[in-house]
């Protein structure tokens, strides 16, 4: 109940404003999204670098109204890959096709995206061009993001490739048509609320899929990336790739950032390829949302670190990581009885 409480959030303007409005909302963001501007985006990416981990920066924002925002949005993303070119960084950038205006006119969206493919082309070093991620929305944007890409591949364009979710009835006939293709993948288990019509409500269908979807990547895919934090898949993916004899650089791991930095670092060990998903900017409150309604647990982790720098922590603070505590256990509770 919790988590769809939170998904329909995530949607309201309303509740947009009030929350974006909040003084104490930045800390709560700051667990999850690197900073409002590229240039501290780009420190943590420097830092994750520094410890072995790859990163994709992502501009936070969704649909666009407008073909100025769509321009801005298309800059922004430009801007992105100058840094990374710049600072010499181990990252790639990741894009919603929304932003850059899928919804509005899909033509402009084409010529958008092609003209970041071109700057990531031109600005790759000696070991290739920047690769470009279209990150996957609701259902109602897969079949036009799938297009997309083709499109783009029709035009020459081998740097760019998309997400698949697993939780999609669809998405096994999606990954033999990207196999076909030759582009890359990232496989997740998907982040919004679908009705029963298309996807699967039940988690433990959403894991069977998934496990199922990931080795048909690792063994017909190009380059495939693994997003989960969940160590089951985790580790059906290492098993699966070392008893096929699948070498570890064919793959990668890809997480969020904030989340499970253990798991990060310990694969990172083992000598599997890693990439933190890094977002930054202001527009974060649906993201946020979307990352509340997949663990409602961190709703109390929230609500304590907030009340800890209140001016009425000393009587608040209490309450707050009371009241915090139930929404988590309940959270906690609806979201292992209502599955993912
Ligand atoms: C790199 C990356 C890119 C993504 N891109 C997309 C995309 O383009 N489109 C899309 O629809 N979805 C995307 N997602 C989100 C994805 O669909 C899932 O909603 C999200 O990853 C949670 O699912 P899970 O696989 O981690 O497993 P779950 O079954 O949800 O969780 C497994 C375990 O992971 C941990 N965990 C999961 N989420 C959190 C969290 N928010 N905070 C703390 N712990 C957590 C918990 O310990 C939990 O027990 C992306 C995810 C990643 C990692």
């Amino acid at each position: 109940m919790l988590r769809q409480t939170l998904h329909r959030l995530s949607e309201s303007s309303t509740a947009e404003r009030v929350i974006t409005r909040a003084p104490i909302s930045r800390h709560m963001v700051s667990r999850f999204v690197a900073g409002s501007t590229l240039a501290e985006a780009l420190d943590v990416a420097e830092a994750l670098n520094s410890a072995g981990l790859s990163v994709s920066l992502d501009y936070l924002g969704e649909a666009v109204s407008s073909r100025e925002e769509v321009a801005q949005a298309t800059g922004m993303a430009i801007t992105c890959l100058e840094g990374i070119a710049e600072r010499e960084l181990s990252a790639n950038v990741s894009l919603k096709p929304t932003q850059l205006g899928l919804a509005l006119d899909e033509e402009l969206c084409l010529q958008g995206v092609a003209a970041i493919l071109e700057r990531a082309r031109a600005l790759g070093d000696g070991e290739g061009e920047i690769f470009v991620r279209l990150d996957m929305e609701s259902s109602d944007y897969v079949e036009r993001t799938i297009v997309l890409v083709e499109r783009l591949w029709e035009m020459g364009y081998r740097n760019v490739g998309t997400v698949l979710q697993s939780y999609l009835h669809r998405t096994p006939e999606d990954v033999e048509r990207l196999n076909a293709l030759g582009s890359r993948v990232r496989l997740v288990k998907g982040a919004y609320k679908e009705p029963e019509q298309v996807a699967y409500q039940d988690k433990a269908k959403v894991d069977e899929m998934f496990i199922r979807e990931m080795e048909m990547l690792l063994r017909d895919g190009t380059y495939p990336a693994i997003a989960t934090h969940d160590e089951a898949m985790i580790d059906a993916g290492r098993r699966y790739a070392f008893e096929h004899g699948i070498d570890k650089s064919s793959f990668e791991y890809q997480m969020l950032y904030g989340v499970r930095r253990d798991f990060q670092a310990r694969l990172r060990e083992e000598g599997y390829n890693v990439r933190v998903y890094v977002p930054f900017g202001d527009s974060w409150y649906p993201y946020l949302m979307r990352r509340l309604a997949e663990r409602p647990a961190n709703l109390m982790f929230m609500a304590s670190s907030v009340m800890a720098e209140s001016p009425l922590r000393k009587i608040a603070s209490p309450l707050a990581i009371g009241v915090g505590a139930v929404a988590g256990a309940i959270g906690a509770l609806s979201w292992r009885r209502n599955g993912r």
